[in-house]
């Protein structure tokens, strides 16, 4: 086992998004690739934010795509827990090792007080940042003596402690997408690492597990650049060796600017989500990638290709080729568009390339429940149907014929199909099926061309109306095949209740 280890953080707040699932793909990618370990961290250190199911959701979707971590919740390593809350005892003696040394500070300001000074800067068209500028000034262990803050903290007073940000600075950082980047320090603000009810805020929870998981790469969205900083100065404040940081590019919207959201998917028409997800509080359902039918490899996929190429025309990739070819070189530094269609024609390659065994499993279950009992060979069908589908539910729209006899027959079809005369031909018809008696597609083939040859009429004034005998419309496959498969019985009986219909 090499050395490498990332985790994949989300906080359970509700279900994971499209773009949550690829940082995490791209993790588990990473980590293959480098024979290194997939960490799962449930950041829940914001009460406020917690959503019920939220945590169960997202270990469900990774199992889904088959992109299972190795430690994590339930598969508990060396380096556990592994879910933030359960690790709250470990904060208290990091962020006192930081006020310790001076690189961090109490802080007693009230929100209210805060948020009036917030507004007096407004009033004057100036943002107020908790930084260098104003730390001197505010109700904190910096501008308050030992003993006065000492008696605060002894009266149980609220405070949060603060990142003392080094001023004058103009600190240089390399991300692995982006490469250098540099932020000149006296534009961060004093950012809150712990708060008085024993919470440590998710920059200082997400540094210091970071670092005790041993994790050497950061792979996370493009969101969190704006915490590097941050992050790269509390790295250095602990002396501790910063892991390596990639931040991918955000996902975007089909048509028009900015990220991804749920609602371009509500108007649209497709998933954001990659499992079917219930909001414990509203109720309100929202759909998944699975519930719409997409395979799982799909998903993995088109997912892959968002932000990341593989520097060749290749676009089919299975997981296991990922974990041999992934490289965080070739992640863009642009945002990737989504594109809904594209994930289809993605479904629609996984379909053709599936077993048939595999589909015809799919469908019979999908026949199970629809309650259809058959003895139809489903494998033989499938196949027949197969390359004008994208999802096994196709399937169901491109062959229910099969399993339920026309009741009605499409009204501009019979007209085309249906003439004076085609009647007394399906008469004829009947007496030629009831003396076929290999029923194999080919010898029906024959033995009906054969007929219709020696009747000296054209093909379509049979296997027009056949069709629509057989079909209810004039679509499907080969119509030969058809009447194979639904055999001689079913055959005769359906050209007999279109003569009946439609004479
Ligand atoms: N908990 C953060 C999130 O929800 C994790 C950010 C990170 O990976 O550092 O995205």
């Amino acid at each position: 086992m090499s050395t490498v280890r990332v985790r994949f953080a989300p906080s359970p707040t509700g279900p994971l998004h499209i773009g949550g699932l690829r940082t995490a793909l791209f993790n588990y990618l990473y980590a293959k690739k480098h024979n290194g370990t997939f960490v799962l961290r449930i950041e829940d250190t914001d009460q406020n934010r917690f959503v019920e199911g939220a945590e169960e959701y997202i270990k469900e979707s990774l199992e889904w795509c088959k992109i299972p971590y190795d430690e994590g919740p339930g598969k508990e390593g060396n380096f556990g827990p592994y879910k933030q809350s359960e690790r709250k005892h470990l904060y208290k003696e990091y962020v006192n090792q930081l006020i310790e040394k001076g690189m961090a500070y109490y802080a007693f300001d009230t929100t209210e007080s805060l948020d009036t000074l917030r507004k007096e800067y407004e009033a004057e068209k100036k943002t107020f940042i908790y930084n260098w500028e104003n730390r001197g000034k505010l109700d904190n262990s910096i501008s308050l003596t030992k003993e006065a803050t000492q008696a605060k903290l002894d009266a149980g007073e609220k405070y949060v402690v603060r990142f003392k940000i080094p001023t004058g600075e103009s600190l240089e950082m390399f991300d692995e997408v982006r490469g250098k980047v540099v932020i000149n320090t006296d534009l961060l603000d004093d950012k809150v690492l712990y708060k008085s009810d024993g919470m440590p805020t998710y920059h200082l929870a997400n540094i210091v597990d970071d670092h005790l998981m041993e994790i050497t790469h950061v792979i996370r969205g493009e969101e969190w650049l704006p915490s590097l900083a941050l992050h790269t100065l509390l790295y250095r404040a602990f002396e501790w060796e910063a892991p390596k940081f990639a931040h991918l590019s955000l996902i975007l919207k089909p048509v028009g600017k900015g990220k991804l959201s749920k609602r371009d998917g509500d108007k649209m028409g497709f998933p954001v989500f990659p499992l079917e997800w219930k909001d414990p509080k509203t109720g309100d359902v929202s759909t998944g990638y699975r519930e719409e039918g997409f395979y799982p490899e799909t998903v993995v996929n088109f997912l892959s290709l968002l932000g990341w190429n593989s520097g060749t025309e290749q676009e089919i990739f299975s997981l296991e080729e990922l974990t041999q070819i992934f490289d965080l070189s070739k992640v863009n530094k642009s945002g990737a568009k989504f594109d809904p269609e594209k994930n289809k024609w993605f479904q629609q390659q996984y379909l053709q390339q599936r077993d048939t065994n595999l589909i015809s499993k799919e469908f019979k279950n999908l026949l199970s429940y629809k309650g259809i009992e058959t003895s139809l060979p489903i494998e033989t069908i499938v196949e027949s149907l197969k390359e004008r589908a994208v999802f096994v539910d196709d399937l169901w729209n491109l062959g229910k014929f099969f399993f339920e006899a026309p009741t009605t027959y499409d009204t501009k079809a019979s007209k085309k199909a249906w003439k004076d005369g085609t009647s007394d031909l399906m008469n004829e018809l009947v007496d030629v099926i009831t003396s076929i008696d290999d029923f194999s597609s080919a010898n029906v083939t024959l033995i009906i061309k054969e007929w219709i040859t020696s009747k000296e009429i054209g093909f379509g004034k049979i296997m027009m109306p056949l069709r629509l005998a057989l079909v209810g419309s004039l679509m499907g496959p080969d119509v030969y095949e058809i009447a194979a498969l639904l055999g001689k019985e079913a055959t005769i009986f359906r050209v007999k209740n279109a003569i009946a219909n439609l004479s």
